[in-house]
C-alpha cells in the first residue's frame, strides 16, 4: 500500500471517529509441526474495529445500501466500558456517517454527560462507543426490517465482541428487542436489566422518542435509567 493511500485510510477511520490503530505484531516463523517450549497459549483475538470497518467495506449485503449516502459504523472509545446501540441512522447521521449526530444525538449527548456530571462521574460523550443496530439508514427514517437486522447484526455482534463492555445501554424498543431476544414492549422493558450474552443491557427510552414535548414522565425516567448503568459501570 502506497502512502497516499494509507493516509485516505486513516482519514476514513477518523471520520468514523476511531482515533486508535494498533499493528499486529510481525508473525515469527516457526519450524512446522513445532511450538517453542514456553509459548503461551494462542489467544483468540477478536480483531479490532477497523477490521470490521474493512469487511464492511462498501456494502451491498441489505436493501438499506440502495439509499444510504454513508454507512454509520459507531463512535467513541474502541475500549468503552459503557456502549449505547440505537435503532439506526437518521438523515444527519447518514449525511456525516457518525452516530447520533442529529437532534436526538444532542438529546443524547446532554443525557449522557448532565447525568454523569450530576452524579459526580468524570465522563464525556467519547468516553464511550455509540452505535447503532443497522448501519445505514431506512427509507424514511421507518424501523429496520427483521432481515436487514439479522444481516448487519453480525456487525454490531463483532463491535460488541471487540469492545467488550462493562453494559450496554439499549436505546429503544428496537435495539431492546434485538438485543434481548424479549418480545416485550420498551415502557415495560426499561429501567431494568438483561443480557446479551454475558453482558449486562439496560434498556431504556430512545432519545427521539424523549424529544416529544408530551412525556415529560419518560424523561425522568430515562434519567433514572441513565444513572443506573453510570453508577453500575463507573463506581
Ligand atoms: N437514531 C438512531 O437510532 N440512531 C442514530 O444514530 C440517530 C438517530
Amino acid at each position: 500500500m502506497n502512502a497516499e493511500l494509507l493516509r485516505q485510510y486513516l482519514a476514513y477511520y477518523e471520520d468514523l471517529g476511531i482515533k486508535t490503530l494498533y499493528r499486529r505484531a510481525p508473525a515469527v516463523a516457526q519450524p512446522a509441526g513445532e511450538a517453542p517450549a514456553d509459548a503461551p497459549p494462542t489467544p483468540v483475538s477478536a480483531g479490532s474495529l477497523a477490521d470490521v470497518v474493512a469487511e464492511i467495506g462498501d456494502c451491498r449485503r441489505c436493501p438499506l445500501h440502495a439509499g444510504r449516502h454513508k454507512i454509520v459504523f459507531g463512535s467513541g472509545n474502541e475500549q468503552a466500558k459503557l456502549v449505547f446501540v440505537g435503532e439506526g441512522p437518521g438523515a444527519d447521521e447518514d449525511e456525516q456517517g457518525l452516530p447520533f449526530v442529529g437532534r436526538a444525538g444532542q438529546l443524547l449527548t446532554q443525557m449522557i454527560e448532565g447525568t454523569a456530571a450530576k452524579e459526580g462521574l468524570p465522563l464525556r460523550r467519547p468516553d464511550v462507543y455509540i452505535c447503532n443496530v443497522v448501519k445505514c439508514r431506512p427509507p424514511g427514517n421507518r424501523t429496520p426490517e427483521p432481515d436487514e437486522m439479522a444481516i448487519c447484526g453480525q456487525f454490531l455482534t463483532r463491535q460488541l465482541e471487540i469492545i467488550r463492555p462493562k453494559a450496554i445501554c439499549a436505546l429503544g424498543g428496537t435495539a431492546a428487542k434485538y438485543l434481548t431476544g424479549s418480545k416485550e414492549g420498551v415502557t415495560r422493558m426499561r429501567g431494568n436489566w438483561y443480557k446479551w450474552r454475558d453482558i449486562p443491557v439496560m434498556v431504556t427510552y430512545h432519545p427521539s422518542f424523549l424529544l416529544r414535548a408530551y412525556n415529560v414522565q419518560a424523561k425522568r425516567e430515562a434519567w433514572e435509567d441513565l444513572k443506573k448503568v453510570l453508577h453500575f459501570v463507573y463506581d
